[in-house]
């Protein structure tokens, strides 16, 4: 299929499982995978949030297409020392791990940066992200960072999940976001869900994702 097909097909799948939910869902185009000009012609089938995982590959996509109006989320593990250098061109960034990360952001910021706490919800030891014990200490120390604006939560399921264990982990992130959201803490309205991939992006709707971030299903 082309590229424009599948998007077709992706966003057909979403209208119709937003209209089961009555939510938005905001489809981010994962193009880690491709180069600008694949990344170009999904734009121009009507992706335009286009998100990369790695910093060199974020900066180089967005000077290649800088002539297009995009918004750029970066959702990889960031490293601490590259901060500095991307930080300031992202409009959202989903993995923030760490309260190092968080001061290393707020330090760095030229404007607010809108975040996402990654939340390790499965328990998985190879996930990065908060567990959910963890978030309870951190927020209120990440609520005095003026800079990080934590507008939501974003979770990765195992690959191997089942049907049901995929339900359950969405779940969580869904209930996780909705405490967090009524303790009203500044610089945290955490409204937000970042949830579901190539193969679950329809469940993850149906379970609350605002966000979801598809990439192979894209390009293939
Ligand atoms: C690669 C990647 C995706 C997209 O995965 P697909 O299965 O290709 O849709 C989503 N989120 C993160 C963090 C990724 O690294």
């Amino acid at each position: 299929m082309t590229i424009s097909e599948n998007v077709a097909d992706v966003l057909t799948n979403v209208a119709n499982t937003e209209t089961q939910t009555g939510h938005k869902t905001t489809v981010i185009g994962v193009t880690k995978y491709v180069d600008a000009d694949q990344a170009r012609a999904l734009v121009e089938a009507g992706i335009t949030h286009i998100a990369e995982n790695r910093t060199e590959l974020f900066l180089d996509k967005q000077e290649k297409l800088s002539d297009l109006s995009i918004t750029w989320h970066l959702i990889g593990t960031l490293q601490r020392r590259k901060v500095k250098d991307v930080i300031n061109r992202v409009d959202y960034f989903h993995a923030l791990d760490s309260i190092k990360l968080a001061h290393e952001i707020d330090k760095r910021a030229n404007h607010v940066i809108k975040c996402f706490l990654q939340v390790n919800v499965s328990g998985e030891a190879s996930k990065h992200g908060f567990s959910p014990d963890e978030l309870a200490v951190v927020l209120p120390e990440i609520s005095n960072l003026s800079k990080v604006e934590i507008v939501g939560l974003m979770t990765m399921a195992p690959i191997d999940a089942s049907e049901a264990e995929l339900g359950d982990i969405f779940d969580k992130a869904k209930s996780l976001q909705m405490a967090i959201a009524s303790q009203a803490l500044p610089h945290i309205p955490c409204t937000e869900l970042s949830m579901g991939m190539s193969q679950d992006y329809q469940q993850a709707i149906l379970h609350g994702a605002t966000f979801v971030r598809i990439g192979s299903k894209f390009f293939k």
